[in-house]
């Protein structure tokens, strides 16, 4: 018998059966517990180059926790330096991404934007926290519903959900500030850029696979368009993709 192997599948159980009673204690942490997790989030956020002070602020505020389902939540996971499942197989960015993109967009308070990819809703909590008209669409019909009420129930009622395909945009608001898209289409959707106003931005995951943050500008007919960082990013779906889903 291969002890070396029993002695290590006992270890793994152990340490499982720990995480797990670990993970059913986390919902009952206590706000001021959170609070101090977010604060140390907040921190490695500044070591890791984030420098706007309101982006920073707004995520000190946002009770990150709240917006990942109970099912997924735990005490180390909700502030960690690396995105979170959200169910449907869908994910939470990880704190860095939400902060550069944010601080990327540049935006000021009462300027109108549109996010796409709802998810959670904690994107469009920072957002909202920074002062912003936020419109965002989400393409599953559960996220979005979970998004709306945890965002009304933490008070963001500058946000507005819609249960849809992020590729159509949202054309009765448009034209918009800023448009900050959280899943990845091959391209940039034409339809996006068009609800762009007149100097208004957009950053979003562009790719198969290997995927690249694109930032860009609209001015007048020209858009201006640069490179950044590379991300990894749930693909953008077609809605009738979306419908083939199990
Ligand atoms: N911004 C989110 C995380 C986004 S995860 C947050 O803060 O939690 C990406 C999301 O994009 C997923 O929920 C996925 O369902 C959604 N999505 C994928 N394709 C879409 C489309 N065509 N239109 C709208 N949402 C889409």
């Amino acid at each position: 018998m291969d002890w070396g192997a029993t002695v290590s599948s006992a270890w793994v159980i152990a340490i499982l059966a720990g995480l797990c009673v670990a993970g059913a204690a986390d919902v009952d942490s206590s706000e001021a517990d959170w609070t101090a997790r977010r604060a140390a989030m907040v921190q490695l956020l500044r070591r890791q180059g984030i420098r706007d002070e309101a982006v920073l602020s707004a995520m000190a505020k946002v009770r990150r926790h709240q917006f990942i389902p109970a099912p997924y939540r735990s005490r180390i996971g909700a502030y960690g330096d690396h995105p979170s499942p959200i169910g449907q197989g869908q994910t939470i960015s990880q704190p860095f991404i939400v902060a550069y993109m944010t601080e990327r967009l540049r935006l000021q308070p009462g300027e109108k934007v549109l996010e796409i990819g709802t998810g959670s809703g904690y994107q469009a909590a920072v957002l909202a926290e920074l002062g912003a008209a936020v419109y965002t669409i989400e393409i599953l019909p559960s996220l979005a519903e979970h998004a709306r009420e945890t965002l009304e129930a933490e008070g963001y009622d500058s946000v507005s959900v819609l249960c849809g395909d992020g590729y159509k945009g949202w054309p009765e608001h448009a034209p918009f500030d800023a448009i900050i898209v959280t899943c990845a289409p091959e391209d940039v959707p034409r339809s996006l850029v068009e609800q762009l106003r007149d100097g208004g931005r957009m950053i979003i995951p562009v790719g198969v696979g290997v995927q690249r943050l694109v930032v860009l500008r609209k001015v007048g007919d020209r858009v201006e368009q640069q490179d950044d960082l590379p991300v990894r990013f749930v693909p953008m779906v077609r809605e009738n993709e979306e419908k083939r889903w199990p």
